[in-house]
């Protein structure tokens, strides 16, 4: 099957959260499956710069403000998928964060800028770009991609059926309606049962309304974004869609995360061979300046900090954490509050708290190879990576018991003990008390180190392959082009 993935990031060229690792691994998965996949991605500078062997394949300007805009070819420096780059300078060549100016604020024309990326999506998959290659299935990511489906929904004659996949509903890419003239969409688009929400113009909303299949990434998130609580404002319109939407589980790239061959960490190890674990926790406390107490249980963040992650639970809790001799490690940028409290938790209590402010992939990979216990208590999460790369490095997750990692930790109550499916620690309500009453148990498992070995051995033996993920996604494009 030949599929054109859409996105914004894409691990290693550039990442700002978990769509990157998502848009290199699976592209790479359904090609070691026999799938011809491709990915198309916007040319900011670090895909122009990491992208290989690139060489134009189309010249398409002028449109949405750019005179010069010409359409790449090239392949993934790692995995050798065939990548698409938009090379447009006017609107992508800006240092930094892909989404946000040096001020912090979103860009201004962040609207044309992902309009050029759905737009070139729909005329490369409907096979007016690039003649020795026509996608069957075009497969769009979150809000910087949705465009694409309206697009095509737009042209007359045949075109290829659509998915779109939702990897966070709290990002919709909404602008201001004065916007939609410059979107180059038929003006009737622009209504309540388009791209129309609450006055303003809803990127997101055109993936949803014309995209033939909707996908989030695990199956808790896909019901609970029919509910108000989680719909964020567009539950009722997904009800509507509610027949074509379904939830598949993200999986792990085992040529990333993997503990047995990482070259970030001190040492390596195997769910049968442990021994590299300790020497990586020893390491990690003393580059983050912790007492180095192979003892003290080590918990870590590793996260955007963000409302989202409810990581004010966690400094809500110093107190109970520090009473109990455990360490706290975090890795996170994001919100300034939370930045500012967790800093000045780290300055407070020297030696057992170290915060890490900024973005660090190789800090991420001692972190989470080190730490005993990684903490995720978000307040929503649709599927989240971390827990599921905490699993196969034996750190066991603390997490709340919400989407994505509902679907993935399984709480080490009696049942699931004695049974041998216990793999973490599940906390329910996003409480102070409820986060706290499954750290006292995560703590007092600590204590037994042969329950807690049993622990981490059942973690590592979880299996989320990608291979699992791609057959599913393959026959949902095969569902598709039947219909
Ligand atoms: P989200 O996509 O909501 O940020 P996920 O758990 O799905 O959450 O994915 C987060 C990804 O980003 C993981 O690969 C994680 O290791 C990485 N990550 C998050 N924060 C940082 C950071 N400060 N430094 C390095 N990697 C980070």
């Amino acid at each position: 099957m030949r599929v054109l993935h859409v996105a914004a990031e894409a691990y290693p060229l550039l990442k700002t959260g978990g769509l990157a690792d998502v848009v290199a691994a699976l592209p790479a998965a359904q090609r070691a499956r026999g799938g011809h996949v491709r990915v198309l991605l916007p040319g900011f500078p670090a895909m122009l710069a990491g992208v290989a062997d690139l060489r134009t394949v189309a010249s398409l300007g002028p449109a949405f403000g750019a005179g010069r805009i010409d359409l790449l070819l090239g392949s993934m420096p790692d995995s050798g998928v065939p990548v698409y780059v938009i090379d447009a300078p006017f609107l992508y060549d800006r240092p930094g964060n892909p989404y946000l100016a040096p001020d912090g604020g979103n860009w201004a024309d962040n609207h044309l800028r992902f309009a050029l990326l759905g737009w070139t999506a729909a005329q490369l998959a409907g096979g007016r770009l690039d003649p020795d290659w026509q996608a069957q299935v075009l497969h769009c990511h979150d809000w910087h991609a949705a465009l694409a489906p309206a697009y095509l929904a737009a042209r007359p004659g045949p075109r290829p059926p659509t998915v779109f996949t939702i990897h966070n509903l709290a990002y919709q890419g909404l602008f201001d309606a004065s916007v939609f003239s410059s979107l180059a969409l038929p003006q009737h688009f622009f209504h309540l049962s388009g791209l129309e929400f609450h006055g303003q113009v809803s990127f997101l909303k055109a993936g949803l309304v014309h995209a033939q299949r909707i996908t989030t990434v695990s199956p808790t998130y896909a019901r609970e974004i029919l509910e108000a609580a989680q719909g964020e404002g567009l539950d009722g319109m997904i009800r509507q869609r509610a027949a074509v939407l379904s939830g598949i589980l993200n999986g792990v790239d085992p040529q990333v995360w993997n503990p047995a061959t990482d070259l970030a960490l001190t040492a390596n190890y195997t769910q049968d061979d442990r021994a590299g674990k300790a020497r990586c926790k020893a390491d990690l406390q003393a580059k983050l300046g912790l007492d180095v107490e192979p003892g003290a249980a080590l918990l870590a963040v590793v996260s955007r900090l963000t409302h989202q992650k409810g990581l004010d639970l966690v400094l809500d809790s110093l107190d109970a954490i520090l009473a109990q001799g455990a360490q706290l490690a975090v890795l996170g940028s994001g919100d300034p509050h939370l930045e500012q409290a967790f800093a000045g938790a780290c300055r407070a209590h020297a030696g057992r708290v170290a915060v890490h402010l900024g973005y660090d992939e190789l800090l991420a990979h001692r972190m989470v190879a080190g730490a005993d216990l990684l903490l995720v208590p978000s307040r929503f999460e649709p599927c989240g990576l971390t827990q599921l790369y905490a699993l196969r490095y034996g750190t066991l997750p603390l997490v709340r018991r919400v989407g994505g990692l509902a679907d993935t930790v399984v709480d080490a109550e009696a049942d699931a003990m004695a049974s041998g499916r216990a793999t973490g620690f599940v906390f329910e309500p996003a409480t102070v008390a409820g986060f706290q009453h499954a750290l006292q148990r995560s703590l007092e498992a600590w204590r037994h180190p042969a329950l807690w070995q049993r622990l981490i051995g059942q973690a590592m033996a979880q299996d989320f392959s990608w291979t699992g993920a791609a057959s599913q996604y393959d026959l949902l494009y095969q569902e598709v082009c039947r219909a």
